[in-house]
């Protein structure tokens, strides 16, 4: 269960940016907050944590958008201006990856989600951790284990 099939190829709904992930996934979480459901129009965002070393656009153009805070970036295609990966000084250089852009998003599964205190009703996603909001700190490296273990991989 250690295969996880990489590199992976991504693009947005216009097929201007192309990206690349090259190292596997850290966590992939759901997030049920207020934020992300402004950010997605969805129920909630969808999360691949990867290396930022591990991640790259290959071709066209992104630009900012969303809050325009120093505490997150959120990174759209400059055409479509779907929302494509945020970096954060918080992330400690790696890239949270939305797994829609994948050419193959179906195995993906959040493991954890985020703030189910603002989740909307009627909406499952099968995480096997929750919490009220972040998961605190102390128990990210423990969430990261179990995922190298037994997270969603590509079929
Ligand atoms: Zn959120
Ligand atoms: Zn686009």
């Amino acid at each position: 269960m250690t295969d996880w099939k990489l590199p992976w190829s991504a693009s947005c709904i216009c097929g201007q940016v192309k990206m690349r992930i090259s190292a596997p996934p850290l966590i992939a979480m759901a997030c049920h907050c207020r934020g992300c459901q402004k950010l997605t129009g969805g129920a909630y965002s969808l999360t691949l944590m990867h290396p930022g070393d591990g991640f790259e656009v290959l071709e066209g153009q992104t630009e900012l958008g969303a809050l325009h805070r120093a505490e997150a970036q959120h990174h759209y295609c400059t055409r479509c201006k779907s929302w494509l990966y945020t970096t954060a000084p918080g992330l400690r250089g790696m890239v949270n990856v939305r797994p829609a852009m994948l050419d193959d998003a179906s195995w993906v599964a959040p493991y954890v989600e985020s703030y189910v205190s603002e989740k909307l009703p009627g909406v499952v996603t099968g995480a096997k951790h929750s919490f009220a909001q972040f998961p605190p700190p102390e128990r990210y490296g423990e969430l990261m284990a179990g995922f190298a273990k037994e997270g969603a991989r590509p079929a």
